[in-house]
């Protein structure tokens, strides 16, 4: 098969991590038979530098005429004195917009052979985790009407909590889209026993997967009781459904849990197969161009875009098992590094992996 991917390589350690995905993604296309073809566009700083806008019209085109795209990072310090809407990180969320994304997939996975670098104690997480929490992310209280306003009290504030059962169902799709590729488990989290719209939110859940995707089990959480179980034993859970608030604070805390940012990678979908994938991390602008950067968060990206938009499970599990297997020999970069292991940089780590694919 044939993909066009837009590589959108940012700033920073954006280009290293970039090159080191699409290395990976060459090994799998060799091995599988695929032939991906890949055109940079310029997106943050180095697109301010370049056009003057840190999101570009022709990046915009190149994103909706690509089949998926691939992300590094944005931002770094010449452009922080920049004003709010010409800094680089605008460029993210007009891009999401453009490319109609209203879903954030974001897995904490913590690989076993890693486990000590969780906060946690190692017996909760010896066996390794895997959390993908699906977030809603155009909708809910970020988005709803608010204000300030005086009354016989005093000044006060309001923030508005506001779904359609359009909104809920579309992001459900998403997650059992997930679900049925895995465990076929699925936990909806929810303040249903206070809030409205959770209780619309819980309903509509239930409902749209006994009629669209009936082979998968559906639990609800309270938020409160997942934030406490997700550090008394995380290794309960696999795809979490959940709203833009909740999933915002959920998945920073799931992130924890594996204890190293240079790790994970994320998604936002829409309606098509098109997504946008990137590392969790920023550009880390302290260690850009040194050769040191952690290429696994980025090549993760690329093997979920496999998987999630390609529909290609088995290429995205070569990948997985390439880096498990790196990871088992003992190989880290300087992020992971532990004591009697082997040190590698950007380019021998991504080498690596793309050399056991
Ligand atoms: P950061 O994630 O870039 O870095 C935090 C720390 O983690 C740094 O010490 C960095 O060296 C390290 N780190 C990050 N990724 C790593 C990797 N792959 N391998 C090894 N170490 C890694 O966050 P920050 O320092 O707060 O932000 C730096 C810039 O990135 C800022 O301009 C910020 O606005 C931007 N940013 C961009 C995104 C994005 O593009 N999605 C996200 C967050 C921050």
């Amino acid at each position: 098969m044939k993909f066009n991917i837009a590589v959108l390589d940012g700033d920073g350690i954006g280009p290293e991590i970039c090159a080191g995905a699409i290395q990976v993604l060459e090994a799998v296309g060799k091995k599988y038979g695929h032939t991906f073809n890949f055109k940079h566009y310029p997106i943050g700083g180095c697109a301010i530098d370049e056009c003057g806008d840190p999101l570009p019209e022709k990046t915009v085109t190149g994103c909706l005429a690509s089949d998926s795209v691939l992300l590094g990072a944005v931002g770094g310090y010449k452009w922080d004195d920049m004003p709010v809407d010409k800094r680089p990180e605008k460029g993210l969320l007009r891009i999401r917009r453009a490319m109609g994304l209203y879903s954030n997939v974001r897995p904490a996975k913590l690989w076993k052979a890693l486990a000590k670098a969780s906060p946690l104690k190692y017996e909760l997480v010896k066996d390794g985790v895997e959390i993908i929490i699906v977030r809603e992310l155009t909708g809910g209280i970020y988005f709803g009407d608010r204000g300030r306003d005086t009354g016989p009290d005093g000044e006060y504030a309001w923030d508005t909590e506001r779904y359609s059962v359009k909104e809920i169902e579309r992001i459900t799709r998403i997650a059992c889209e997930l679900a049925v590729k895995r465990g076929k488990k699925l936990v909806s989290v929810d303040k249903a026993n206070v809030l409205e719209s959770s209780r619309l939110w819980r309903s509509t859940v239930h409902e749209y997967c006994a009629k669209n995707y009936p082979q998968i089990t559906v639990e609800d959480v309270l938020v409160d009781n997942m934030a406490m179980q997700i550090v008394k034993n995380p290794a309960q859970f696999d795809v979490v459904l959940t709203s833009n608030m909740f999933g915002d604070i959920l998945s920073d805390e799931a992130a924890q849990v594996t204890g190293s940012i240079g790790m994970l990678a994320s998604s936002s979908l829409g309606d098509g197969r098109r997504g946008l994938y990137e590392p969790i991390h920023g550009s880390a602008p302290d260690i850009a161009g040194k050769d040191v950067a952690n290429p696994i968060a980025t090549i993760l990206a690329a093997a979920m875009m496999l998987r999630d938009s390609f529909g290609l499970v088995r290429e995205y599990a070569a990948i997985e098992i390439a880096i498990q297997k790196v990871l088992d020999e003992g190989v880290r970069t300087a992020d992971i590094m532990e004591r009697g292991k082997r040190l590698a940089g950007c380019r021998e780590m991504a080498r690596l992996i793309a050399e056991r694919v």
